[in-house]
């Protein structure tokens, strides 16, 4: 009576589940399948029972699913879930993970199964949604999200393709640099939402304009640039720049007035051996600047004899350097809060540059230079240093209250330094700070290049007791199994995602996609840059753990960072809507027009 009953629990369970379960003789037919086939499906089951189990699946699937079948057959290991697609009725073909398991023989004595297995039994799971979501979250990271065109990331890998491919003496790539002239007075007189309606117009027309093997990208602001591959000569390039230029001078209708854009452009030839795909791409910046000094709607070809690009550039490398011994440089700290209670849990730091004679300097504005300079060793050092003192004094006055980590930026750079942990020691060691008060930020680009070196190195900050923060996520590379591969902590999803959010299911999928599958990676998330109460209620809704972002705060001084964390009563609760939180009082803190 009992087994019957445990039978019956046992039918229970396989029929209301929402996956597939299969029950698979040792000739590979299908002997059984649960009810959950048809709103997976669509199919009967008994239509299907006798038939081959491959049958079922796309043919390039097929022969893994027998490899599985073999493995499991043979009686080694367990092999991991298989990816696969299976027919649906309509003709489609839906993604699913399988599972299988051998169901077991004749038992001996010892309970052990002898001999062939009576067949194997598999659970099929539904993960279209999911696959949809990846190739979505992939689109994402490598398309600007208004014209559609290849963003900055996949441009410059491109480039870098191309470039490789390129047959010195033969073929050449050229890249063109296109900022549009006076799209600002576009965007002044008929307003942003015109003003996108023309750059997407823009976009349209100058992949009109382009072979297949060709690549179209918007950089940024009405800045696009094209890449052209394999061209024999110089005039097959210029041929097809001038033709966008043509195009781009037919009248735009906006707001019931035809309108005609000009635009300057630079251009940049050169192959493996003569150029990097760094220099292809500044070069033709040059040029582009060149083109718009010489009285617009022209283009320029970039030529190493009259354009000295390097002059601006090398002299910010010499002020660089000298900034870091006349400690030009400061930090400031951006609130990271607790999105379910609002408190500040901890504070980022990011650098600023306050420059003798171009005045306040943001990251983006040298942190690069740093980089490709080197300097970013000896200004990171400085950086880490810094906000471990810093963080030290939060951590003297914390009173009984959990204190603020510091989260701090790693260029690529200085991941690779072999210096990097024996400086990190040092800090910690002359400020007397704890480790499990720094969070280390390295974006996901990072994680791609040299992947055994960088987990070693990744590996031994983390048994430094620091912990691990991949920033910026879904700008770059995003898969998801190769994050599991490393000792992360804390997956910042990038400011693109949450930008749109409140504006409905459409555009909050993918940060929602994000966050979710952070959780099942079991990594914490912070979503940046939150700029309004609507985004923080969804993002704490689906469970997001922490946020940073201008709806909190905006980067404050070390000094306001010290006011606001001792005054407990603010600090206790960041109540960020009302005019009493600390947040609120911090932006009345920072000096007007000292935006930091
Ligand atoms: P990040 O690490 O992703 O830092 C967040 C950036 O987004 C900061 O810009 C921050 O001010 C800005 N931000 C935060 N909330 C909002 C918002 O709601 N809206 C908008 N529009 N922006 C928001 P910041 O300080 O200019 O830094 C830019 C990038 O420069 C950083 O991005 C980081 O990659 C790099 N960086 C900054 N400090 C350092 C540093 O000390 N070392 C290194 N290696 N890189 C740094
Ligand atoms: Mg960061
Ligand atoms: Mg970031």
């Amino acid at each position: 009576e009992g087994l019957a009953r445990s039978e019956s629990l046992f039918r229970g369970v396989v029929q209301s589940s929402p996956d597939l379960i299969a029950i698979v003789s040792p000739d590979r037919s299908l002997r059984y399948l649960s009810p959950s086939i048809r709103p997976m499906l669509g199919l009967d089951p008994e239509a299907l029972l006798g038939r081959a189990v491959v049958d079922m699946l796309h043919p390039e699937d097929g022969r893994l699913l027998s490899q599985m079948l073999d493995v499991i057959e043979a009686g080694k290991a367990l092999p991991d879930a298989l990816e696969c697609r299976v027919r649906h009725r309509d003709g489609s073909w839906c993604h699913v993970e399988v599972t299988a398991n051998r169901i077991a023989a004749t038992r001996g004595d010892d309970g052990a199964d002898q001999g062939r297995p009576e067949g194997f039994a598999m659970s099929i799971r539904d993960v279209t949604r999911r696959k949809e979501m990846e190739a979505e979250i992939t689109f994402r990271a490598f398309h600007d999200s208004l014209t559609q065109l290849a963003n900055r990331t996949l441009f410059t890998d491109r480039i870098e393709r191309a470039v490789a491919r390129s047959q010195p003496g033969r073929t050449q790539v050229a890249v063109a640099f296109i900022d549009l002239d006076d799209f600002k007075e576009v965007n002044d007189s008929f307003g942003h939402s015109v003003g996108d309606e023309l750059l997407v117009t823009v976009a349209g027309r100058l992949r009109s304009c382009l072979r297949n093997v060709d690549t179209a990208a918007r950089l940024g602001g009405d800045e696009f640039a094209l890449l052209l591959e394999d061209v024999a000569n110089p005039e097959e390039a210029l041929a097809i720049v001038r033709r966008a230029m043509e195009v781009l001078r037919r009248p735009f209708r906006l707001g019931g007035r035809d309108v005609s854009v000009r635009a300057s452009v630079g251009v940049a030839l050169g192959s493996r051996e003569q150029f990097t795909p760094d220099e292809l791409l500044r070069n033709a910046d040059v040029a582009m600047y060149a083109a718009k000094a010489g009285g617009k709607g022209r283009y320029e070809v970039f030529d190493p004899a009259t354009h000295d690009g390097s002059g601006r550039r090398l002299e910010l490398r010499i002020d660089l350097q000298g900034g870091i011994d006349r400690r030009e440089f400061f930090l400031v700290f951006e609130p990271i809060a607790l999105l379910a209670s609002e408190r500040i849990a901890g504070m980022e730091a990011l650098v600023r540059w306050n420059h003798p004679q171009r005045g306040l300097m943001t990251p983006e504005e040298f942190i690069p230079l740093a980089e490709e300079s080197g300097l970013i060793v000896p200004l990171g050092r400085w950086i880490i240093d810094e906000a471990c003192h810093q963080a030290k004094g939060w951590y003297d006055d914390r009173d009984g209250i959990q204190p603020p980590f510091v989260a701090i930026n790693l260029s690529a750079r200085q991941l690779h330094d072999p210096e990097l942990i024996h400086d990190l020691e040092a800090s910690l060691d002359r400020s007397g700070l704890p480790p499990a008060c720094v969070t280390l930020e390295v974006t996901e680009s990072v994680l791609m290049h040299d992947v055994d070196d960088t987990l070693q190195t990744l590996r031994a900050l983390k048994a430094l007791g620091v912990r691990l923060a991949i920033d910026d996520f879904g700008t770059g590379y995003s898969s998801f199994s190769y994050l599991r591969r490393f000792p992360v902590d804390i997956l910042k999803v990038d400011r693109a995602f949450i930008e749109n959010l409140q504006n409905g299911p459409e555009d909050s999928a993918v940060a929602r996609a994000i966050v979710k599958l952070a959780q099942t990676l079991k990594l914490q998330t912070v979503a940046e840059g939150i700029s309004n109460p609507e985004q923080l209620q969804l993002l704490r809704d689906w469970g997001c753990e922490f946020g940073q972002g201008y709806h909190f705060s905006r980067p404050m001084s070390p000094q306001a960072v010290q006011r606001v964390l001792r005054d407990r009563t603010g600090a206790a609760a960041l109540a960020a809507a009302t005019a009493s939180s600390v947040f609120a009082a911090q932006r009345l803190a920072v000096p007007a027009g000292a935006e930091l």
